[in-house]
């Protein structure tokens, strides 16, 4: 397993556990962490081409004559943040 917040690879899930709970209090302390917003990407922020990199790496088809507001709505969609 992996830590959502620092990456490092832990087998054991105890450890993980304890691990993954302190890395939190540890991120949020050093302010790394903004409530629990971390993962929520602000696609409006982006521009068009920023988020059709995006989707290419995502491996996704099909947006390339979406505009800006269609690319957002679609990526919420296609992609499980
Ligand atoms: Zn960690």
């Amino acid at each position: 397993m992996k830590c959502k917040h620092c990456g490092i690879k832990i087998d054991n899930p105890m450890i993980f556990h304890i691990h993954e709970n302190r890395c939190l209090e540890d991120q949020r302390a050093n302010g790394f962490i903004k409530d629990n917003k971390e993962n929520d990407i602000d696609y409006n922020s982006m521009t068009v081409e920023q988020l059709k990199v995006i989707c290419k790496d995502k491996g996704l088809e099909g947006y390339s004559n979406f505009n800006k507001d269609e690319l957002i709505a679609f990526m919420k969609e296609k992609i499980q943040l």
